[in-house]
């Protein structure tokens, strides 16, 4: 006997589909808030393959990621190593603020320098120069290529080039580098367009071309490693003119951090975080206001903390581009035990995330992302993006050194409101210690602990990982590009369902006498 084939999808019809919408997952009259462990998702239709998934996402209004991935501003996980390879895999990083305004806006400069499309401010020297003052750029810059003008300046007239085979072999530091200089450049006319200057640079085989006006004087500088980062990352958060990659920086709310802000945006900064554990402040409602008014749409602005619609509203009508979403979730933090004050996350991600994209408002989930399954759910929940700080730290990447205990490598992992992170800066105040203290307090209560994490290995392999990872997710759920992840949700299409203790345990590995759990390879 053969079925009809319609008769299944009518008996569908009439019994409905398994399991919840996310907004009755979410119920609050039911039960508390929920965490991450606290509910699954149900498993949908797939007719795309994973690697298909696109995982394009807005962090904020105006940029857009290819992986909804961002590393915590701390000062164990974001520095310019991080900063610079979270961007290049498609995330990006956000530098922390636990330290001058100076140290931290070289690091942002340092971010913006990593890869160019133009250099229009390159490093230019002159003819008198010694072989001393390239050593020093390629020291404090990384970069030894260095044309030559008659004034020494961008606008000079061009009459040579030093690169680091110019320099390689010589002793004599103190020449000029009229003797070392090649004079026979290959140029090309102020004019061409990057695909243009690519084409010359492959066709010439030299590392740099510099680009000169009809007078041949120097206008910017075209260079062949920005053509090989640009083949190996496709994937790279970049500026869509400038081509140099996109990083964010953290900054607190006083007064003292408007200076702090000039200096990042002068150094190049895309995306400005206000780190604050409690976003729902008139401080941060002035600074979201001024930071709009001094810097219009050349900044987005990533507000926050905030868990609750009426905190979100307040943050989005004074201007803010993007929410951070969390308080007391984070591995390192100790809020909800001190200050009884937080949320689950879980739901205070879909209860601010609805909130907020009904003004076009992207938001970014913050804390307790600790594997791939939790950034698929703080997505389905609406998040536009996670933010981790314990799942990076033991990375190469992340500052710090590796150290050995018990037999396991590990590297430091502290919250930004504990004692030990905010003893670093007592002296200036400038850093973590106004995110958790006012200056007035007589005694510091701590808002995060000091810890360790075991090494992860590079984030060059762990990305791409939780990448794969997620796209398998999505696949799961039948979503095939995340940007249709939330009208699925929101439709009732995308359904999910609780997770009792007894379901957490059946979910995770049990009943083996011993086991190796390997994520990647
Ligand atoms: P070099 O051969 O030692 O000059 O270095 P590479 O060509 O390998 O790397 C230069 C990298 O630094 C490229 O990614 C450039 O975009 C970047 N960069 C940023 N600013 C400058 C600059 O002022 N001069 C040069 N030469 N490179 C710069
Ligand atoms: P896409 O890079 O292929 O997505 O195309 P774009 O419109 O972004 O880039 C235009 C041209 O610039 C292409 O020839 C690219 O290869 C090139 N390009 C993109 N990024 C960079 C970069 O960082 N440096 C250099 N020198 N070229 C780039
Ligand atoms: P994780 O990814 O480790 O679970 O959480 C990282 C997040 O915890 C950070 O992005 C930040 O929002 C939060 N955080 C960092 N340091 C502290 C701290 O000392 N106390 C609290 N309450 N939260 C912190």
């Amino acid at each position: 006997m053969t079925l009809d084939p319609k008769l299944a999808q009518q008996e569908l019809a009439k019994v409905g589909k398994d399991g919840l919408a996310a907004s009755d997952l979410i119920d609050l009259k039911g039960r508390g808030g929920l965490t991450y462990n606290d509910f699954l998702i149900l498993p949908g239709f797939i007719n795309f393959p994973a690697d298909n998934v696109s995982l394009e996402t807005k962090i904020t209004r105006n940029i857009t990621l290819k992986a909804p991935l961002m590393s915590s501003p701390m000062d164990t996980v974001t520095e310019v190593d991080m900063a610079i390879t979270m961007a290049l895999l498609g995330g990006i990083g956000i530098l922390h603020n636990n330290c001058t305004p100076e140290e931290q806006a070289a690091m942002v400069k340092k971010v913006k320098k990593f890869e160019n499309g133009f250099i229009t401010d390159p490093i230019v020297l002159s003819a008198q120069h010694k072989i001393s003052d390239v050593i020093a750029i390629k020291n404090r810059l990384g970069f030894a290529g260095v044309p030559i003008t008659d004034n020494g300046k961008v606008g000079g007239k061009l009459i040579g080039i030093v690169t680091n085979r110019d320099i390689g072999f010589r002793e004599d530091t103190d020449a000029e580098l009229s003797t070392v200089m090649s004079t026979d450049v290959v140029t090309a006319r102020y004019g061409v367009t990057l695909a243009e200057a690519n084409q010359i640079l492959r066709e010439s085989k030299k590392g740099k071309l510099p680009i000169v006006d009809e007078s041949n004087n120097l206008v910017s500088l075209v260079a062949r490693s920005d053509l090989l980062k640009n083949r190996d990352y496709p994937w790279a958060s970049k500026h869509p003119q400038t081509k140099q990659l996109l990083v964010g920086a953290a900054i607190g709310t006083r007064p003292a951090d408007r200076g702090r802000l000039e200096k990042l945006v002068e150094a190049g900064l895309d995306l400005v975080v206000i780190d604050s554990s409690q976003g729902n402040s008139s401080f941060q409602i002035e600074m979201i206001k001024h930071i709009k008014e001094t810097y219009g749409s050349k900044i987005d602005v990533l507000a926050g903390n905030v868990v609750t619609r009426d905190q979100a509203a307040n943050l989005i009508a004074a201007g803010a581009d993007g929410l951070r979403i969390g308080m007391g979730s984070g591995s390192i933090c100790i809020t909800q035990e001190v200050m009884a004050v937080g949320r689950p996350q879980g739901t205070g991600v879909f209860q601010v995330s609805q909130f907020a994209r009904k003004f076009g408002v992207p938001t970014v989930a913050d804390g307790g992302i600790s594997n791939v399954g939790h950034i698929a759910k703080a997505l389905s929940l609406g998040a536009s993006c996670v933010m981790m700080g314990s799942l990076l730290a033991g990375t190469t990447e992340a500052p710090g050194e590796y150290f050995f205990l018990d037999g396991k490598r590990l590297k430091k992992y502290r919250g930004m409101g504990s004692l030990d992170a905010m003893e670093k800066n007592d002296s200036d105040n400038s850093g973590s210690q106004a995110r958790y203290f006012s200056e007035s307090d007589k005694v510091k209560v701590a808002q995060g602990v000091t810890g360790a994490v075991v090494d992860k290995g590079s984030i060059k392999q762990f990305i791409p990982y939780l990448i794969t990872g997620l796209q398998h997710s999505l696949q799961d759920m039948g979503v095939p590009h995340l940007s249709e992840l939330w009208n699925m949700v929101d439709s009732g299409e995308v359904r999910f369902e609780h997770r009792s203790a007894a379901a957490q345990i059946e979910g995770g590995v049990h009943d083996l006498f011993s086991y190796e759990k390997r994520l990647y390879k």
